[in-house]
């Protein structure tokens, strides 16, 4: 690095370092200056969600070279985006359709003509029985969970506190802190690990730990898993859905990587709904972030309550998401996109991103955890000696963003030392530039072996 570059760098890494003071203040001390709900001080903690969201903003603004490894942006594919910007050329250049599109609230339950051709999608590719009554959308599916975990989870009339069992942690580092409650939202399972040859391994579901106590209120799980690229089973969903339904609460599957679309999981596995399950699909990872759309398949008397709760918040959702896929879904074309583009440019990257792994680690106690769908290398560093936040921090300086494995573990009973040895890479980004990010990480992590 050039004597100005690391000038910068550190005046950066300063600035980091400041900014990590303001947030242990803004969390003890600053905020109490003014008369704010307890709701503003959970929003004034510590919170990995605001980290992450916030890391792609720093990464742009990093004076030396950046590698973004962080974040959960997808890849910009360009069939996908060629389809898209047709889409909306289409709205564009239909006088009445654009004043629409532009001009008018949806209603609170979201687009009427996309609900109607997905459910048609649905019934037809999957034979769900499944109507608008069971459709809502939301402003993303961050937006789906937010409303979802608080319909489930805190105090009941019967004075119980009622929690989500996360059945396989880590999870989702988004579901943290969307609880509007102060109490813990979730109840972990810690899962078996599988290990796998010299350098791979495999979180198990663990029936035996898995314990649906009466302060249980839904179980929950991603699949495939954001952050370890985990796929659960057929089996395992079915045993999940069996298991929630003689317990007499519903099973929420984040399929917001998953099936129907936008379809990244490299192995076999089938699209799970029945009526008792609460299915959340998300057009973020189909190409389309910026827009907002979440998608909730629900039991009737669930989706109207997020619709209810649409209505309340945003008045309706976004149109513009279901505006642009509707064609997509009608004939079902949607699927030959995920299988024919978008799962085979994730693939690909994937074996080159764990390539690139196996080839500048392979001095390093790492395992990678078995990539089998959505858009992430999820590491462990056996015995690594120092905590995945320290890790992360000496990366950022260096220019390196990736996610800190501790925040994927909501829902804890007891400490794991596992949580603190793990980071996510994203590998949507240039492979190039993942290939340096990566050497850089080997470096720091061999150098905290070596200072041991
Ligand atoms: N679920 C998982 C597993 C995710 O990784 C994400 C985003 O990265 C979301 C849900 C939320 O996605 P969005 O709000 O963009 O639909």
């Amino acid at each position: 690095m050039s004597q100005r570059a690391c000038n910068d760098s550190n005046r950066f890494a300063n600035q980091l370092t400041d900014l990590y003071k303001l947030n242990e203040l803004t969390s003890t001390g600053i905020l109490m200056t003014r008369t704010l709900s307890r709701y503003a001080k959970r929003l004034s903690s510590d919170s990995g969600t605001v980290q992450l969201m916030e890391d792609l903003g720093r990464a742009d603004r990093f004076p030396g070279d950046a590698y973004r490894l962080g974040g959960g942006n997808p890849a910009l594919i360009p069939e996908v985006i060629a389809i898209l910007r047709d889409s909306m050329r289409e709205i564009v250049d239909d006088a009445g359709r654009f004043s629409r599109f532009v001009g008018q609230y949806d209603s609170p339950r979201g687009n009427a003509m996309f609900i109607e051709v997905l459910c048609e999608m649905l019934r037809n590719t999957f034979g769900w029985a499944v109507g608008a009554e069971h459709v809502v959308l939301t402003n993303g599916s961050q937006a789906s969970f937010g409303v979802l975990f608080n319909l489930f989870a805190g105090p009941y009339d019967d004075g119980l506190d009622r929690h989500i069992a996360l059945p396989v942690v880590p999870e989702y580092v988004g579901y943290s802190d969307v609880g509007i409650n102060e109490r813990p939202l979730f109840r972990a399972t810690v899962p078996r690990i599988e290990l796998i040859g010299a350098h791979r391994f495999k979180y198990r579901l663990d029936l035996d730990q898995l314990v649906l106590t009466e302060d249980i209120a839904a179980i929950c799980c991603s699949r495939p898993t954001n952050p370890s690229g985990n796929v659960l089973t057929d089996q395992e969903v079915a045993t999940l859905a069996g298991l929630s339904r003689e317990a007499g609460i519903p099973l929420i599957i984040d399929g917001a990587y998953g099936l129907p679309f936008p379809g990244i999981i490299f192995n076999e596995a089938t699209p799970y709904w029945d009526d008792n399950t609460i299915l959340c699909l998300s057009l973020s990872k189909l190409g389309l972030p910026g827009v907002r759309t979440g998608i909730v398949i629900a039991p009737p008397d669930i989706a109207e309550l997020v619709r209810n709760a649409n209505a309340i918040n945003t008045l309706a959702p976004s149109r513009v998401g279901p505006e642009l896929v509707t064609d997509l879904l009608r004939g079902n074309a949607i699927t030959t996109l995920c299988k024919d583009v978008i799962r085979p440019y994730y693939a690909h990257r994937m074996h080159a991103v764990v390539e690139m792994i196996e080839h500048h680690m392979a001095d390093l106690p790492v395992r990678i955890h078995e990539p089998e769908g959505a858009i992430f290398v999820w590491l462990w560093f056996e015995g690594l000696p120092i905590h995945s936040d320290a890790l992360y921090r000496q990366l950022t300086d260096d220019g390196v963003f990736v996610i800190a494995g501790h925040h994927f573990f909501p829902g804890l009973q007891d400490a794991w030392q596992h949580s603190r040895e793990c980071i996510r890479l994203n590998y949507a980004n240039d492979l190039k530039m993942i290939e340096t990010g990566i050497k850089i990480i080997a470096r720091h992590v061999r150098a905290a072996y070596a200072e041991c």
